[in-house]
């Protein structure tokens, strides 16, 4: 299939397979899955191919040895610069603590351009047509409701591309949603800017080599529920940063980030490289993220988890699972929501209950007094909170919930509340394990999830946010 032969105003068969809008994680893992099975896919990006991968990033790779394998490891793990990294240092100064939490699995420090050209390359050796400096401006649908192409401005020109299945991978603020009529389908429309938050990353370079290489450090801003990070690429070259929700008064983020490096002697003389800065979706996933002919995946879906902000192995699993998917809705030739629905079943299995408790902390820690709730975090063992970090719940023995009640004197009101709050988290994991199978059942699995819901606002005191 030719170029042109697809970005032609008037066709009028579906000339591409898939278009999937965003050259990103989730963008690349789901073009090379699709091209993998032989199918015409495009990926359309509005960078120009030079910048093209240049995205907004922590660079810290979670669960680093187990990507899908639509793009082959070999291809990606040259951008892996730091593989060292086994714990995470939380510094709390008002407790002049810092807490040593391990991280399970496996975790890369990356650079994150490298890793964005070598996704690229992989969704392109993979069989995957680039399309770059195409801006997708709207979403085109038949009487039907079925999403059918889209229309994009390519180097100032008007053009139109038809598919089978589009695949929105644009990323947080993706704008694709905002034109689809998904009167016809459950797709998850119920999104708000208060759900996101603002993050801004500078790469640094130092003259000698931190002492803390073998970790990623977090420290919590002073003003409001976000927290800055230092996570080093190698022992010389950090990416630094921080990030708020949005429903917080806004901050002067680069302030607070450079008034905290300037109180760092190992920064003292760094260099700054590179700057950038953008939006990410701190909420649980899409309850559904497919409509006839449309699927959106990772951060367009929100598939970040909402305590840590990791959103790139999310965004690849959710690239090969949509790929997956679409590859039998085309070969049933059955492009409904009742087919594309396994993708739904799939994320929430893998990650997506997970992030939904995960979620439940980000709305207690929203309405808590912050020094209280730091104190109390300072008092706990640190291998059970980086087991709620990343599972979503942790299992914690007598001894152990003894010993933090006599640390934590002073903060037994907030200790009663996180209790609770834990048992909200579960109570929705375990819901979510429950997640259904067609759309017909979900109308019913949602109405349970809202009560779930309406029970973490009531424990935690926050104002609902869903
Ligand atoms: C500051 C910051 C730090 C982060 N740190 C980490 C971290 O350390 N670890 C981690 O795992 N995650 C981190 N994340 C989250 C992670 O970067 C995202 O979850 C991940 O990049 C999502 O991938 P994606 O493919 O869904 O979207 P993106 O990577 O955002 O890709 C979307 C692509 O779509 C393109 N696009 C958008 N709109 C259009 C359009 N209309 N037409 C054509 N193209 C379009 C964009 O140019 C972009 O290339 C961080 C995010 C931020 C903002």
């Amino acid at each position: 299939m030719s170029a042109q032969s697809g970005t032609t105003d008037t066709a009028t068969k579906p000339p591409w397979d898939v278009v999937v809008v965003g050259a990103g994680t989730a963008g690349c893992y789901a073009a090379a899955t699709i091209a993998n099975a032989g199918y015409d896919v495009v990926v359309l990006e509005r960078k120009t191919e030079s910048e093209a991968g240049h995205i907004a990033c922590g660079d810290a790779l979670k669960g680093a040895d187990g990507f899908p394998d639509a793009i082959p490891m070999e291809q990606i793990e040259p951008a892996f610069t730091n593989t060292g990294v086994d714990h995470g240092r939380f510094e709390i100064p008002q407790e002049d603590t810092v807490l040593e939490i391990p991280i399970p699995g496996e975790l890369a420090v990356i650079d994150r351009l490298e890793y964005g050209k070598r996704i690229i390359d992989g969704a392109r050796e993979a069989g995957a047509e680039l399309h770059y400096e195409t801006v997708v401006t709207d979403v085109c649908q038949d009487e039907t409701g079925r999403v059918t192409g889209v229309k994009a401005i390519q180097r100032g020109e008007p053009r139109t591309y038809d598919a089978t299945v589009v695949v929105d991978g644009a990323g947080s603020l993706s704008v694709l949603q905002d034109m689809v009529d998904f009167s016809g389908s459950t797709f998850d429309t119920n999104v708000d800017y208060s759900q996101f938050s603002s993050a801004y990353r500078e790469i640094v370079h130092v003259d000698e080599p931190v002492e803390w290489d073998d970790a990623l450090v977090f420290k919590p801003t002073e003003r409001s529920a976000g927290y800055l990070w230092y996570f080093p690429r190698t022992e010389t070259e950090i990416n630094v940063g921080l990030g708020f929700q949005m429903s917080e008064e806004p901050m002067k983020l680069v302030e607070d980030l450079k008034r905290d490096l300037r109180a760092r002697p190992e920064f003292t003389g760094a260099e700054v490289t590179d700057k950038l800065g953008a939006a990410l979706p701190t909420k649980r996933p899409h309850d559904s993220a497919v409509h006839p002919g449309f699927v959106a995946i990772g951060d367009a879906a929100g598939h970040v988890n909402p305590t840590t902000g990791g959103g790139m192995a999310g965004a690849a699993y959710a690239g090969a699972y949509a790929g997956e998917q679409i590859i039998e809705a085309i070969e049933s030739e059955d492009v409904s929501e009742e087919t594309l629905w396994r993708y739904n079943e799939r994320v929430m299995d893998h990650y997506g209950g997970r992030f939904a408790a995960l979620d439940v902390y980000n709305i207690l820690v929203m309405a808590s007094d912050l020094d209280d709730l730091t104190s109390l975090i300072a008092a706990m063992p640190g291998d059970k909170l980086s087991e709620a970090l990343y599972s979503g719940k942790a299992s914690v023995g007598w001894k152990v919930k003894l010993e933090t009640l006599l640390k934590s004197r002073g903060h037994w009101g907030t200790l009663w509340t996180l209790y609770q709050t834990k048992q909200r988290a579960e109570e929705l994991l375990a819901h979510y394990e429950a997640y259904p199978s067609t759309p017909e059942r979900f109308p019913a699995w949602q109405q349970r999830r809202d009560e779930l819901m309406d029970a973490v606002y009531e424990t935690t005191g926050a104002e609902p946010k869903y």
